[in-house]
């Protein structure tokens, strides 16, 4: 058996990162950043007024002081003469300030009587002026590697970068197997269960922005298989969902092997989770998930998802484990690494005492999977155990 450790770093050698595509900008948030882009202007691209009132010299402002508003200057909209000594220009929030100025006293600190102000209150020591390039500018750059956020997508827009150079999605082809299963709404017959998996595993590709396909469902024969393999062409990655074991219906070896894939078996030293599956398959990289859905779904987390995040160009570890006090005692760990479905509340561990790996609903109610070393001992409650959020 080899550790958890080793064998990502197996899967993690069959994939590297995928070559860019350019998208709009609107598509952009959520996607990885694949190379530099660098503002065209500066922001603000003039000093502007952060406040609505009156643009004046600086040196002239105090209590009482009076000034002629000799003209306005809106956003969108800037005033083009120059303020003199003794002049003030009505000036709004993003208007550029008029040259000559360089303080922008606000109008609450004003009283006006036609075209003259004075200053009825002691004005604040803050120009209320945006500096130009105060924000970001010409030649600033956000870096890849960068999942990109809302408020990147935000700022880029100010940048004017209308396109966004990204990391092409990887595909990913799903492949569930098994005589017994069925597609979630079919009408299964009395032997038979829905395909579960294929869909936990679709929803958990895509949030961490891959395009999963699910390919039709493969029976427990050699023909069916290979027809669901062959459809599988071209994906980045191809994972098969059960049979990957050495029952007498478990074909994804044989075949795959059939077909030329040079395969690793490796027995890992965990739970939930069973012998793993991985290699090269006519181009793409595969990987042979067990069949129990919490199983499929946990290696999904420590296994699938550091793989594509390694496709997208990201550091293949997001989650690093953090640790939390245990809210009660738990018993001796065994010979296996094992990731426990727990529930993380008021930051306090709570592990469930049924840690069956055929049972989703548990599954469904954790929110962390708490990492137990193997032989890890007795812990009491208030010790601290490492968890991985899910
Ligand atoms: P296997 O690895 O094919 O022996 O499957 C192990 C267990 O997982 C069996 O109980 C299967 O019925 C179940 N199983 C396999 N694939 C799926 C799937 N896609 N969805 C739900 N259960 C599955
Ligand atoms: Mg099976």
């Amino acid at each position: 058996m080899i550790s958890v450790s080793k064998a990502l770093q197996a899967l993690l050698d069959l994939v590297s990162p995928l070559d860019s595509e350019t998208v709009p900008l609107r598509a952009a948030a959520g996607r990885v950043l694949a190379e530099p882009v660098v503002a065209k202007r500066d922001q603000p691209p003039f000093a502007a007024s952060a406040m609505d009132g009156y643009a004046v010299k600086a040196a002239e402002v105090e209590r009482d002081a009076m000034f002629k508003v000799i003209g306005e200057a809106a956003a969108g909209h800037g005033f083009d003469g120059r303020v003199g000594a003794g002049q003030a220009v009505r000036i709004f929030t993003g208007a550029p300030v008029p040259e000559g100025a360089d303080f922008v006293v606000i109008q609450e600190d004003v009283t006006r009587s036609g075209s003259l102000i004075t200053i009825t209150d002691t004005p604040s020591a803050q120009s209320n002026i945006r500096p130009k390039g105060g924000d970001f500018k010409i030649g600033d750059s956000l870096s890849p590697p960068r999942l990109l956020t809302p408020a990147d997508v935000a700022l880029m827009a100010a940048m004017n970068i209308a396109e966004v150079p990204v990391r092409r999605r990887p595909t990913v082809a799903l492949i569930s197997t098994g005589d017994e299963l069925v597609l979630p709404g079919d009408t299964p017959g009395p032997d038979q269960i829905i395909a579960s998996n294929t869909f936990g595993l679709d929803a958990l590709l895509r949030a961490a922005g891959a395009t999963p396909r699910i390919l039709p469902i493969a029976g427990d024969t050699v023909g069916a298989l290979q027809t669901a393999l062959e459809l599988a062409q071209g994906a980045d990655l191809v994972i098969t969902i059960g049979g990957a074991s050495v029952g007498d219906h478990d074909l994804v070896a044989g075949v795959t092997e059939t077909l030329g894939m040079s395969r690793a078996f490796y027995k890992v030293a965990m739970r939930p989770g069973k012998p793993l599956m991985a290699g090269h398959l006519a181009g793409s990289a595969m990987v042979g998930l067990p069949g129990n859905p919490v199983s499929a779904m946990v290696c999904g987390h420590i296994f699938i998802l550091p793989m594509v995040r390694k496709l997208l160009g990201l550091p293949p570890q997001s989650n690093a484990h953090r640790t939390a006090p245990l809210a009660h005692d738990v018993g001796p760990n065994g010979p296996r690494e094992h990731y426990m479905r727990a529930r993380l509340i008021d930051g306090a561990l709570h592990v469930f005492d049924d840690q069956d790996s055929s049972k989703l609903a548990i599954l469904a109610d954790a929110n962390v999977l708490v990492v137990r070393p193997k032989q890890d001992p007795a812990r009491q409650s208030g010790d601290e155990l490492s968890y991985l959020p899910i």
